[in-house]
């Protein structure tokens, strides 16, 4: 069975406990959003998850999407689950209010975003997608294009896409073939076949405004040679209103493993009009820009469903009576104990529960370091909140999405072959978080991503603003006397990352190969690092509201428990990624590719 009701008391925590020392907070320009605000919107998010999104999970992942006709239809209660969300003023949360965004602090929708991918994944594309593309027409559109289609795509009437990926090119986007030629006013024709687009054809909307990369007629090849447009579905009328059709076509929607009620859709552009966003031949740049956005989105979305995963399986350990407890029995009056008795099935929640709780923990820093960057007015909060946050996108992206799938993995197990049969509903998550470990640039490009670009820039400016609050933190703390073993255990770790930065640093430069066999481990050593830091300095602020004595201990008391498993079972894996590291790339490219 689905349950899932929102973790208010640890996003609470997070947003209100966790990181108050990070430097990045006591933002002006967000003093309107006080504790009792914040809390407020998170508790009606929760309800929207919960009452609205949730009861459409399962149904919409039977059912899934269709197209007769050239029309593709969400499953039955999509629409309306969207109008609601849309009127509620959901899709508008943390946009900027110069185009009717409520203008939310990320530290707070960031939140309301885990709790929408823990009730219906598939749903939270439609307007996070939506989302993502206002960012980059905001930041690189003409005041025209701005004026004509943010309004209506904050409040959501209109929805979003990215539109970079065709048959024979994903990763490599320097190959993409779809055209875009220059019609002697402002405006070009697009023409092309791009694959796998999310919500690019459904019911939901009024318009659908794609975000297409294009190459402009004399364009150089490769990635220099692309440039971003906007192509809406319908080409808005004088008034503003969707006029005619665009040449815009769906030719078929994807079957695919999960996800199932998000449309995923190959999209035909014939002769379609748009509109330049950005400088030609940097479309990249603009695209980046949404990339970004929804890299750290598609973090969350894993955390969301490694959340909704982990709570089922809670539910269901506590419900399932097989074999006796080894310490004794604890169920006299049933033939048997819950299953939550047994170590390893405690084993499996508990490493889900550290993982989410790491994500969230990790992904509160993130989001407080975006609200500085863009908030701040102290030119040096910015510049260490833009390093951060360039670091730490690769690592929200891969280490979330992995830890999302290892959980759901688990969820299944926890539920045995109940898990397995699709009634459970647990079978679910496992495919629907498979995708965010692919989509969005693969994990592996997210690890390259850090180790090629974001380690060596700036001479590693970047990675010292996060070595710079963990080494300190360290030096702050080793000796506390509860927690300075856990600690110490933090300052091995930090070690191992620092010695396999300097290794990757070193061999990297004379072979690019050692960096790329280097990569995926280094990210995981990485993410380990940041969730031991979060949870050390959960667990001292856990223990000193203890101390004060702290009206929900037992919410404290946990926090601290799950600290000492990640330190205990979790964290031993960076010595695994440090050894892998060490070993070279000897080994995985010994085989000559006829060998294989
Ligand atoms: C459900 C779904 C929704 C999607 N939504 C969208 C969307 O809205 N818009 C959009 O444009 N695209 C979308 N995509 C496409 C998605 O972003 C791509 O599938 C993804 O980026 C990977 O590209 P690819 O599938 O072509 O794999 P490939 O690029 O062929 O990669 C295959 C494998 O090779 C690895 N690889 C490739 N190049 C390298 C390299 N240089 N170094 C190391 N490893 C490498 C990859 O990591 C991967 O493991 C979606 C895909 C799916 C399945």
């Amino acid at each position: 069975m689905q349950v899932y009701e929102a973790p208010l008391r640890d996003m609470k925590f997070v947003l209100h406990e966790l990181h108050n020392d990070d430097g990045f907070g006591n933002l002006e320009a967000l003093a309107e959003f006080t504790p009792d605000l914040v809390d407020a919107v998170l508790e009606e998010a929760a309800k929207v998850a919960q009452e609205v999104l949730l009861p459409l999970n399962r149904s919409g992942d039977i059912e899934g999407c269709t197209l007769e006709n050239g029309v593709v239809r969400t499953p039955a209660g999509f629409k309306e689950a969207y109008e609601m969300f849309r009127e509620g003023g959901w899709c508008a949360l943390a946009s900027d209010p110069e185009w009717g965004g409520q203008g939310l602090p990320e530290a707070l929708n960031k939140l309301t975003e885990e709790m929408i991918c823990s009730s219906n994944l598939s749903f939270s594309l439609y307007p996070g997608l939506t989302h993502g593309a206002t960012t980059a027409i905001e930041g690189y559109a003409s005041d025209a294009l701005k004026q004509a289609y943010l309004p209506k795509m904050v409040e959501g009437t209109w929805s979003g896409t990215m539109c970079l990926t065709e048959p024979h090119c994903g990763t490599d986007l320097g190959m993409l073939r779809t055209k875009a030629v220059p019609q002697g006013d402002d405006s070009y024709k697009i023409s092309g076949a791009k694959i796998f687009i999310s919500a690019g054809e459904h019911d939901l909307t009024e318009n659908i405004i794609h975000l297409v990369l294009a190459r402009l007629p004399d364009a150089p090849e490769g990635v220099k040679g692309i440039s971003l447009f906007l192509v809406p579905k319908y080409l808005p009328k004088e008034d503003g209103t969707p006029g005619p059709s665009n040449g815009v076509s769906v030719a078929a929607i994807e079957h695919k493993m999960g996800l199932k009620a998000s449309a995923t859709c190959q999209l035909n552009f014939d002769e379609s009009t748009g509109w330049l966003v950005g400088t030609a031949g940097k479309g990249m740049e603009a695209m980046f820009k949404m990339m970004n956005t929804e890299r750290v989105s598609v973090g969350i979305q894993g955390l969301g469903v490694g959340e909704a995963a982990y709570q089922s399986a809670v539910w269901y350990a506590k419900d399932r009576l097989q074999g006796r407890s080894l310490s004794g029995v604890k169920n006299p009056k049933g033939p048997a104990d819950p299953i939550i008795v047994h170590p390893d099935v405690r084993r499996m929640l508990m490493t889900a529960r550290a993982y989410n709780e790491g994500s969230r923990a990790i992904g509160g820093w993130v989001s407080r370091a975006l609200d500085a960057e863009k908030h701040s007015t102290d030119p040096a909060v910015k510049a260490r909140a833009e390093d951060f946050i360039a670091l730490m996108t690769p690592v929200v992206k891969a280490l979330f999405t992995d830890c999302a799938y290892e959980s759901a993995n688990l969820a299944v197990q926890v539920y045995g072959g109940h898990g397995y049969i699709a009634e459970s509903g647990v079978e679910q998550y496992v495919r629907d978080a498979r995708i965010a470990m692919i989509y969005e640039g693969t994990n592996g490009i997210q690890a390259l991503d850090l180790v090629g670009r974001k380690m060596p820039a700036h001479a590693g400016r970047y990675l010292r603003s996060f070595f710079h609050p963990v080494s300190d933190f360290i030096e702050a703390n080793k000796a506390d006397a509860t927690f300075g073993k856990m600690i110490e255990g933090l300052e091995k770790a930090f070690g191992a990352l620092q010695l396999s930065t300097g290794t990757i640093a070193q061999k990297g430069m004379k072979d690019p190969e050692e960096a790329g066999a280097a990569a995926t481990d280094y990210l995981r050593l990485l993410g380990l690092v940041a969730m031991g830091y979060c949870f050390a300095k959960a667990a001292l602020i856990a223990k000193a509201r203890l101390d004060e004595g702290a009206e929900d201990a037992a919410f404290y008391t946990a926090k601290i428990a799950t600290a000492r498993f990640f330190f205990d079972r979790l964290l031993p894996q960076a010595t695994a990624a440090f050894l892998a590291i060490k070993s070279g790339k000897a080994s995985m490219m010994a085989l000559e590719v006829e060998m294989f």
